[in-house]
Order: C-alpha cells, then sequence, then structure tokens
C-alpha cells in the first residue's frame, strides 16, 4: 500500500488521516502539540465552529457526519440584537430546516484522531515538530520536542539539548499544519509561487456565558449577532447549554475603549445590554484581564501542489478571516476533493497531485474573498435594508 505522511494532526490533518485510513494507506501524523485527548486544557483558536453542508459532506465521505452532527447544535437562522437590548431580527440561513451546526472544536479534533486510530496502518506522532521539506529528496524534516533522550551533552547545559531531526520519507506528503504552516514556508524559494497575506485591522476574544439552571440563556437554535458599525458581537450554543461569545474589534478599538476594568464594562454595557447581563460583570473584567485580542490572518498561495507528491491543504493553503464560516469547512471539502481526484486517477499520485491544484486553487481564492466580504456584511450591513445592500453590493 501507498504510504502518506501528514504535518499536523488539527483538524483538517485529522480529516486526512480518516479518509487514508479509510483506504487502507499507511498514514504517519506528525503534530506538534501533545495529545489534545490528554491534556486537560487545549489552547488555540475558537471554542466552537459552524459546520456547514461542504464540511458536513467531508464528514459523511468517513463515516462521521451523523455522529458530529448530533454532537452539535443546529442553528436556523441569524438572530440579530438591536442595540436597545430588546429587539431583534430574525434572518433564516434558507429553507425550513436547512441549517449550519455548532460544534466543538475539540470534540471534532478528538473524534477524528481515535476514528483515525482505529485502523492498524495509522500512527500518530505528538510532539513532533515538522520544521521544513527537503525539496531534493522530497523529505519531511521533522523532531521530536519531548524531553531529548540520552544525547551526549558536549559540555552544554541541558536545556540546550535538542533531538536529532528525523528525515520522513512517504509517497505523498499533506501539509495540513495551520496558517503558519512550515512545510510553506520552506517553499516559499521556490520560482513562481505566490504567496499573499494579510491581516486585518480588527482582533478578537472569546467569553463564555454559562447556563442558566441547566437551560440556555438564550435562544440556542440561532446565530446570535450584535453587528455594531465597526465591531461586531456573536455568540454560539454548546451542548453543555453555555455560549461561546466572541467580539471582533479593530486593534484601537480595544485599546481605546477595553484597556481598562471600567471602560471594557460601559463598552459591553452600552452596545451589547442583553449579552452583558449574561457575561456578567467579573467574567468580563477576568477575560480581559487575562487574554489579549488575538489576530486574524487572511492568505492565498498558488500552486497548492509541488514536485509530484506534496500538497498543501486546509489554512497552511488558504487561511481565510471568520466571518463566512468557511475556514474549516474548506479544509474539510479540500479533503474530499483531494480524495476523490485520487480515485479519479486510479492512485497515480504524481498525476493527482497537479490534478488538485488546478481544481482548487480558484475554489480557495474565491471562499478567501467571500470571507472577507462577509466581514463587510457582519461587521454593518445586516442592519441596513436591503435597498442598501444591494446598491453597496452592485459595486463589488
Ligand atoms: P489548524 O486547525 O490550525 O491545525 C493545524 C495543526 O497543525 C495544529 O494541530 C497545530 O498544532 C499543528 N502544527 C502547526 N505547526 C506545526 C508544525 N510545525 N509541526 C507539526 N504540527 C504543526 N471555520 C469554519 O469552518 N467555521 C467556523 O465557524 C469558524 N470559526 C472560526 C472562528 C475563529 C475565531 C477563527 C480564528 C477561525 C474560525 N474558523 C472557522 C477557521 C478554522 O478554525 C480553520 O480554518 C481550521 O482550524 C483550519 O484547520 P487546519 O487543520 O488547516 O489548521
Amino acid at each position: 500500500m501507498p504510504s502518506v505522511v501528514i504535518a499536523g494532526a488539527g483538524l483538517v490533518g485529522a480529516l486526512n488521516a480518516c479518509f487514508f485510513a479509510q483506504k487502507g494507506w499507511d498514514v504517519s501524523v506528525y503534530e506538534f502539540r501533545k495529545d489534545i485527548r490528554t491534556m486537560k486544557h487545549v489552547q488555540g483558536r475558537s471554542i466552537n465552529l459552524a459546520l456547514s453542508q461542504r464540511g458536513k459532506s467531508a464528514l459523511e465521505a468517513v463515516g462521521l457526519r451523523e455522529y458530529i452532527v448530533n454532537q452539535g447544535v443546529p442553528m436556523y437562522a441569524r438572530l440579530v440584537h438591536n442595540k436597545d437590548g430588546k429587539t431583534f431580527s430574525r434572518q433564516p440561513y434558507g429553507k425550513p430546516g436547512e441549517h449550519i451546526v455548532s460544534i466543538n472544536r475539540r470534540h471534532l479534533n478528538e473524534v477524528m484522531i481515535t476514528q483515525a486510530e482505529k485502523s492498524p496502518n495509522v500512527k500518530f506522532f505528538f510532539e513532533h515538530k515538522v520544521k521544513s521539506i527537503d525539496y531534493e529528496k522530497k523529505q519531511l524534516v521533522v523532531q521530536c520536542t519531548s524531553q531529548p533522550s540520552r544525547i551526549p551533552s558536549f559540555g552544554r547545559k541541558p536545556s540546550q539539548q535538542e533531538n536529532p531531526e528525523i528525515h520522513v520519507e512517504a509517497d505523498l506528503i499533506l501539509a495540513c499544519d495551520g496558517a503558519y504552516s512550515a512545510v510553506r514556508r520552506s517553499l516559499m524559494a521556490i520560482p513562481r509561487f505566490d504567496f499573499s497575506q494579510e491581516y486585518i485591522e480588527h482582533g478578537y476574544v472569546e467569553l463564555n456565558i454559562l447556563a442558566n439552571n441547566n437551560r440556555f440563556a438564550f435562544e440556542e437554535n440561532v446565530f446570535h449577532l450584535w453587528p455594531r458599525g465597526h465591531f461586531t458581537l456573536i455568540a454560539l450554543a454548546n451542548k453543555d447549554k453555555t455560549f461561546t461569545v466572541t467580539i471582533f474589534a479593530p486593534f484601537t478599538e480595544f485599546e481605546k475603549h477595553m484597556s481598562t476594568t471600567k471602560d471594557v464594562l460601559s463598552f459591553f454595557e452600552e452596545n451589547f445590554p442583553d449579552a452583558y447581563k449574561l457575561l456578567g460583570k467579573e467574567h468580563i473584567t477576568e477575560t480581559f484581564n487575562r487574554v489579549k485580542p488575538q489576530p486574524l490572518v487572511s492568505i492565498k498561495c498558488s500552486p497548492h501542489s509541488f514536485f509530484d507528491n506534496l500538497v498543501l491543504m486546509g489554512d497552511a493553503a488558504h487561511a481565510m478571516v471568520p466571518f463566512y464560516g468557511q475556514g474549516m469547512n474548506c479544509g474539510f471539502e479540500d479533503c474530499l476533493v483531494f480524495s476523490e481526484t485520487l480515485e479519479e486517477y486510479g492512485n497515480d499520485i504524481a498525476s493527482a497531485v497537479q490534478a488538485y491544484s488546478k481544481k482548487r486553487v480558484n475554489d480557495a481564492h474565491s471562499i478567501n474573498d467571500l470571507a472577507m466580504y462577509n466581514y463587510e456584511e457582519l461587521k454593518d450591513l445586516v442592519n441596513r435594508n436591503s435597498y442598501k445592500l444591494r446598491k453597496k453590493f452592485d459595486t463589488i
């Protein structure tokens, strides 16, 4: 059977492992973090994510759709909260019954790792950092980051000891090591590799609304939105009846209006009065003392395939701003499209690798642009009437 080595066991790397486990390939996954299934707290991005049709179709192909969807909370509409804290408007996502699903990121990632590991041909190497690609030899260069084994210290302090680099060879290499991909970085010197990166002026902070007497504090089956011009608040329900609440605002706004306890509390009270009550003063204060706003980056590159055996997938190929809720979904679709392309080419890796990039780059760029465009909409446009909306959009 052919072999595949995957960089990163995040959402896209873990799903790829499921796809190739199913095909019976030999799969090795190298992940920088510890095994998240053994960790108490997992640091990282958004606690929950909106799973849409794109992502569901990919999960379906590995037999996980039903299980994952049942672990989430369906959302049938956007519920826009007005500034008075009492009135709302509802914007259905589709026809009656159509919905997206709020899913817990960690749980989703853990389920996919466990599913892939059921196959005896799949091995996860946690605490292994991918350093680069050796493109002469077409190998992934990896280093174990756990306590070094007994390497002669030659007079160096123990803390300076490092494990040796390992060169991993496989028929196929999939780079799923996220927005700051080490694999992509090591490809930068390749002629005609296009790359662009943009940090938007907004950052985000995540907060939490607890269950109220074991009940959801707000209506659960909607995507809650508080659009306020250049900043916005969103909330997605979790299965445990809590809500993950995220504020997106320009870094200048965080600095100007949310850098002291007094300021941040009056900012929330004035702009999101209903959410403010449920979040509570203590929680808002504690969160803003503990965490800094996180940046948001949009990345495009082309091609997504290199040599005859390397593919960039997920955020490594197309990190996007989260306002279209499609980063993970698009990454999941990458896995499905690549799996189908391999089948189309009768498992001829070199042909499938080249064909994949041709199929995928334009689609990835389009979703990336749509995400940027929805950034404008979520901030403000949902509060305008459809005439103004159309007028604005006609110019785009
Ligand atoms: P990641 O999830 O970043 O995983 C990369 C993995 O690679 C990680 O496990 C990391 O530890 C590992 N890694 C990194 N470097 C190395 C290395 N050198 N060696 C080994 N391992 C390495 N998407 C949606 O579809 N719906 C949403 O609702 C949504 N909401 C979002 C909200 C926010 C606030 C943000 C920031 C993003 C959101 N996204 C959403 C986007 C989504 O989070 C990403 O698109 C998705 O996580 C991409 O998955 P990935 O596996 O490509 O990258």
